[in-house]
């Protein structure tokens, strides 16, 4: 079967099973191009909870399909590729923050979504990268653990005011590797244009940038510039939307290393796979489990839509 007559199946087997493709930005562009929805953790994981289907195909890493599973558990979610893993996800052990915890009961932990279900069921609140920062000032609390990312948790601390913020030790693998001596050689062969970078990043990188911001905010702000063109500090595919978005701009990758092989390795096979229940993993949590995990992630919809 070629893809064209893949995607043809997928788009009948779609109908026929009242199912919904979710895609993370970060996905090949042939899976981009066969999902219903297609952005940011926020954006879908608030959407598993209203969309009306009975099952949601989730292209992305496994986080993330556990997260649509806890926000609609009656409805199946699969994963196409069961070891599409975040690696960043395991960097901190819930057993680690419930210690923390114990030990410092003033604190609240605040837990990026790119955690597993494990560690959202120790933790008060999640975050996205979108929408860190307002939920953190919306807290009641002051003294705040922000879990696993050190680089998106240095990033919030300068941004909120009154807030006594410790982060754990983690980044993501990809983001991390950017360095500011890429930025300063981009710039001097792609003069004008403007740099737009991911949170994700290290201070360094952040601090040379123009702007700061989640893949959405990333994608907004390139659409709303003047610039003739972009270099973009975040994964890779996100320049597909940019490029469908705003064809007339010019945008070119900060570092070859913003590659996420998670991320990639999801195939128009796979997708076909899961829909025809042929291949994929169905996301089954432990019922308590996902309750607990629940109430950080209500709470973050809560405090972000204060
Ligand atoms: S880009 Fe980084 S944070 Fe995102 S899934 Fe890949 S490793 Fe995890």
């Amino acid at each position: 079967m070629n893809d064209m007559q893949m995607i043809k199946e997928i788009e009948k087997i779609k109908k026929e099973k009242n199912i919904k493709i979710f895609a993370h930005n970060y996905q090949n562009l042939e899976v981009q191009r066969v999902a219903d929805y297609l952005g940011d953790s926020f954006y879908l994981s608030k959407l598993a909870g209203e969309v009306d289907c009975d099952e949601i195909i989730f292209c992305g890493v496994r986080f993330m399909a556990e997260t649509a599973k806890i926000m609609c558990s009656d409805k199946k979610v699969v994963l196409p590729v069961e070891d599409a893993e975040c690696p960043m996800a395991h960097m901190v052990k819930p057993q680690e923050v419930l210690a923390f915890k114990k030990e410092h009961p003033e604190f609240k932990v605040v837990s990026y979504v790119n955690t597993t279900t494990e560690l959202k069921a120790v933790s008060d609140v999640c975050v996205t990268s979108s929408i860190a920062e307002i939920v953190i000032n919306n807290m009641d609390a002051q003294n705040i653990l922000f879990i696993p990312d050190m680089n998106l948790a240095d990033y919030v601390s300068k941004r909120v005011k009154g807030k006594n913020i410790i982060s754990w030790n983690g980044y993501c693998p990809v983001h991390d590797k950017v360095r500011k001596d890429e930025i300063f050689a981009m710039r001097k062969e792609y003069s004008g244009y403007e740099v737009l970078v991911h949170p994700e990043c290290r201070r360094e990188v952040l601090q040379e940038a123009d702007f700061v911001g989640s893949t959405s905010a990333i994608i907004n702000y390139a659409k709303n510039s003047a610039a003739p063109g972009f270099i973009i500090g975040t994964e890779t595919g996100v320049l597909h939307t940019l490029k469908a978005e705003n064809p007339k701009k010019e945008y070119e990758l900060l570092s070859p290393s913003l590659i996420c092989y998670n991320m990639k390795k999801t195939t128009l096979r796979d997708v076909y796979n899961a829909v025809t229940g042929k291949g994929g993993l169905v996301i089954e949590l432990d019922k308590e489990l996902a309750e607990n995990a629940k109430r950080s992630l209500d709470e973050m919809v809560r405090l972000a839509c204060n």
